[in-house]
């Protein structure tokens, strides 16, 4: 068995990331419901994933900087099946990638609204999602003008889909 699925069913439940040296900024600031990535320091490139590396001049120094958590769908799927037993009353849910404004690119989930209405170009807000181990996940919400993008953060809040 691969090493990830291993992992994942030995859980048995949601999987959630593990922090690493070069990660750890990134949630750290997602602890405070704030979305962070690195800009590097010689060509100002954001860059997602955290690493150690610029992907476009190999500076190794960065900066972290407070995103805008504003962004449009890029692509999107709706799945259906649970991979674990944590997803088997939350399914189906929206994995996307999210383009910021920043212009990055995030893996995420799309939350806050019936996976069906979701559409490529969609704007999206950054929401929270306060998960286990004290781990927070950055979701993506139909974009709001107001301050309650927290209702909405929840995987499973857009329910209705027995
Ligand atoms: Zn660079």
């Amino acid at each position: 068995m691969p090493l990830d699925l291993e992992i994942i069913a030995q859980s048995g439940d949601r999987p959630l990331p593990t922090p690493n040296e070069f990660s750890m900024p990134f949630w750290e600031a997602a602890g405070r419901h704030e979305l962070v990535l690195q800009r590097c320091k010689r060509c100002e490139t954001v860059r997602y994933y955290p690493r150690p590396g610029c992907p476009e001049c190999q500076s190794r120094e960065a900066i972290w900087e407070k995103m805008s958590g504003e962004g449009t769908v890029y692509s999107f799927t709706i799945v259906s099946r649970p991979l674990t037993r944590w997803f088997a009353e939350r399914v189906p849910i929206v994995v996307a990638i999210v383009s910021l404004v920043e212009g990055v690119r995030m893996m995420t989930n799309i939350v806050g609204m019936e996976p069906e209405s979701v559409y490529i170009g969609m704007p999206v807000s950054v929401c929270w999602d306060d998960a286990d181990g004290g781990i927070t996940l950055p979701n993506f919400s139909p974009a709001v003008a107001n301050e309650d993008r927290e209702l909405n953060s929840s995987i499973g809040d857009f329910g209705g889909i027995a």
